[in-house]
């Protein structure tokens, strides 16, 4: 045995190894709750064959805050070699199983929301409507554009379900228990710089890796490298689409944790 197996009673079922990322469809509208008010924000960038990582800028940058530094921090390599870190804000949230016209309720699941600057000022301006009490109201999510995860939030008027039902209650707060502890390691990777450098290398990606595969001096053009190391990578759509590819960790059944 090498740690990799966990031997299970037959009927048991699987435990929480990631918290899922909320992802809207074009078919359906779905009900969400926030059941609490954090929210985080991470920086993290995007690179095919690397995935979605941590930003080691801005890790340098929440280390010297913690140490109540002032933050001035030169960029890292990954800013370097990349466009600039994105910022997301994630929040906790439940979502309930069913429509608002047919009905909704349970089973319902704890997921994160991943949300780029103006849907969370969309969602803050609600929590101003509703005098900072949006945590106490469902609210409906339209999806606009899939690939994108363009979402659209309206406020449901009658109080929040969960609010009224101890069983989502329960629920809830054993979900978010296993999303305190499981949130940092569901949205991205976090690797240092040494482990940056060698996977960049490896696909070409880094400045580091772009001089060492031009030292063949047949074919070294010193304007072509300046060029190109001044584009970098072509620029892909605007944000990068939230498809499968960059998810770390998919089809996990979040379900199963709430049936003990
Ligand atoms: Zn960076």
């Amino acid at each position: 045995m090498s740690g990799n197996l966990l031997s299970i009673n037959f009927g048991d079922h699987a435990q929480y190894i990631a918290i899922e990322k909320y992802k809207g469809s074009e078919r359906y509208s779905d009900v969400i709750a926030l059941p609490t008010k954090r929210v985080d924000t991470v920086y993290t960038h995007y690179v095919q064959g690397i995935g979605h990582f941590y930003c080691l800028t801005a890790k340098a940058m929440i280390e010297s805050m913690g140490k109540g530094e002032s933050p001035v921090i030169s960029p890292r390599v990954c800013c370097k070699d990349h466009e600039s870190a994105k910022i997301r804000y994630v929040l906790p949230i439940i979502q309930y199983t069913g429509d608002v016209e047919k009905g909704y309720g349970m089973p319902i699941f704890i997921k994160h929301l991943f949300l780029s600057e103006r849907p969370y000022n969309d969602l803050k301006r609600k929590d101003k409507l509703k005098g900072g009490n949006l945590h106490k109201f469902d609210i409906l999510v339209t999806c606009e554009d899939q690939e994108y995860q363009t979402l659209k939030f309206d406020i449901i008027d009658e109080g929040a379900k969960f609010l009224k039902d101890k069983k989502m209650q329960a629920i809830i707060k054993a979900g978010l228990k296993a999303y305190d502890e499981l949130i940092e390691s569901s949205i991205a990777r976090t690797i240092d710089e040494q482990k940056y450098l060698e996977e960049s290398t490896k696909l070409g990606h880094t400045s580091v890796g772009l001089l060492e595969a031009s030292d063949d001096p047949a074919s070294f053009d010193p304007d072509s490298l300046s060029k190109q190391l001044e584009a970098g990578d072509p620029e892909p759509a605007p944000d990068e689409p939230d498809g499968e590819e960059g998810d770390i960790v998919d089809d996990v059944d979040f379900e199963d944790m709430f049936e003990k």
